[in-house]
């Protein structure tokens, strides 16, 4: 089946690179034998390697370059994020200390952001302004965050049609919006480009890109890595390949619990300050329709606008015009700009709506952020880390997290599976 290829041609034309993000990959000759080896070079495997304690010999390999997946191709909305469960469902399924600890690490998530990027990030306001348009969504989800605010101490504020308007944030057809006060936007690809320098500093860490695991095998108490006709060994092994997982004998079980997930992206030209009428904020956004929109306005007045990104990797012309149609029944004040940067990019969906961090035959793991983990996923590295390092354990961490989540029976089905994710979740990013 086409889609389970991966071979992902259409790389797309990505907004983030400038000239302060490019890294240097070291070319190097690769050794015998490792004490870790990241499968996957994206945020999750290069914060695992960034974290782990620098007497251990690490190699990350990734099939493409450092950062090509979700990694250097996301929104840069980071915020709570890693679930699509609300409040109540977490704490009906999992309990309130649950609740609370995930919670906590979602925080904690955007503060490792800010603190690996220092003083590297945008000049955007905090927050995340979600828009509804449903009068009965907007009261259900205002009775949950003022049922839980006190128990986890939720910095929001409710936003009426009238304070929207006077703060311009105001999107036609709204009924009113929630401001969640914790998050800002970064440009993804300086996430990765600290990231690697930081990595550079230390001697420990290798990369070797453009190299596709496919094969590892436990071998007494080594793993056996198979890559282009040669195979290496190691110690400890980090899957960390989210939603651009494609091969289970890497994986093992995590390979039945992944739904990876297209979402699309447009980047407007910069538009001339005179055509803003009700909107215009920087502050991060996105609406609560189903199929979830993203948007956000970048430092020279271009609009970044992201959505669902359909079933396929073929008819990329038609996913790029739905998104222009919708943004343009979005913003109609907008109608005669163009857009200039179009891209694609897999998102890693689990069955039960949250992320996940464990070990499996003696792999761990992190992945299955829904579509929102650049703060996560710099957070669950650095926990896989510190497992390893025997720091913490996982039975410290919430279960909701930690507890191995149902496989698919069929994963053969993964597409159709994700059709149904679209009708039933709404996907972001
Ligand atoms: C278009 C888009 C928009 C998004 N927007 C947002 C957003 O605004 N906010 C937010 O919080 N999140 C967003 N996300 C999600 C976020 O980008 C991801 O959750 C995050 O980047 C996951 O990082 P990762 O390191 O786990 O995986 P990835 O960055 O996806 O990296 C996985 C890597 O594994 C490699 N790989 C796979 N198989 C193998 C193999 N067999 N051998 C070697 N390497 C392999 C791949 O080449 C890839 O580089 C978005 C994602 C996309 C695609």
């Amino acid at each position: 089946m086409k889609y389970l290829n991966y071979n992902f041609a259409e790389n797309g034309n990505i907004f983030w690179e400038n000239k302060d993000n490019l890294y240097q990959i070291p070319k190097t000759e690769i050794d015998e034998s490792y004490d870790v080896v990241i499968v996957g070079g994206g945020i999750t495997g290069l914060s695992a390697a960034y974290h782990l304690n620098n007497d251990k010999k690490i190699l990350i390999i990734d099939k493409h370059n450092i950062g090509y997946g979700g990694s250097n191709r996301n929104g840069g909305f980071c915020c709570l994020g890693g679930t699509k469960l609300s409040f109540e469902e977490i704490d009906r399924k999992y309990g309130r200390s649950d609740l609370e600890y995930f919670f906590k690490i979602q925080k904690s998530a955007i503060d490792l952001v800010e603190n690996i990027l220092g003083k590297n990030i945008e000049k955007n306001e905090k927050g995340e302004i979600t828009y509804y348009y449903n009068t009965k969504q907007f009261n259900k989800d205002l009775r949950e965050l003022d049922k839980y605010k006190n128990l986890l101490n939720i910095n929001y504020e409710k936003l009426t049609i009238s304070s929207l308007k006077q703060n311009r944030q105001l999107i036609s057809g709204a009924v009113g919006a929630i401001r969640l006060n914790y998050g800002f936007g970064v440009n993804p690809k300086n996430l990765v480009c600290n990231l690697v320098n930081k990595i550079n500093i230390s001697e420990n860490v290798k990369f070797l890109e453009n190299t596709e695991v496919k094969y590892i095998k436990k071998e007494n108490s080594n793993f056996e890595i198979e890559i282009s006709k040669r195979k290496i060994k190691s110690k400890k092994i980090i899957i960390a390949t989210n939603g651009y997982l494609n091969n289970k004998k890497i994986s093992g079980r995590i390979y039945k619990n992944i739904i990876p997930a297209l979402s699309n992206i447009l980047v407007t030209e910069p538009i001339d300050n005179n055509l803003f009428t009700d909107w215009k904020t920087n502050v991060l956004c996105t609406d609560n329709k189903k199929l979830l929109h993203y948007f956000r306005l970048l430092d020279d007045n271009r609009i970044l606008f992201g959505g669902r990104g359909g079933h396929s990797y073929k008819n990329t012309t038609t996913y790029k015009i739905i998104l222009e149609n919708d943004f343009k029944l979005m913003f109609p004040e907008f109608s005669e700009i163009k857009f200039e940067y179009f891209w694609r990019g897999l998102v890693g969906v689990t069955f039960d709506k949250i992320a996940h961090i464990g070990m499996n035959d003696n792999k761990y793991y992190a992945y299955g952020y829904n579509g929102n983990g650049v703060s996560l996923s710099t957070f669950f590295g650095k926990l896989i880390a510190e497992i390893i390092d025997e720091k913490i354990t996982l039975d410290e961490l919430p279960k909701c997290v930690t507890s191995f989540p149902k496989s698919m029976n069929f994963p053969i089905l993964k597409r159709f599976y994700l059709f149904l994710a679209y009708q039933f979740y709404g996907l972001k990013g």
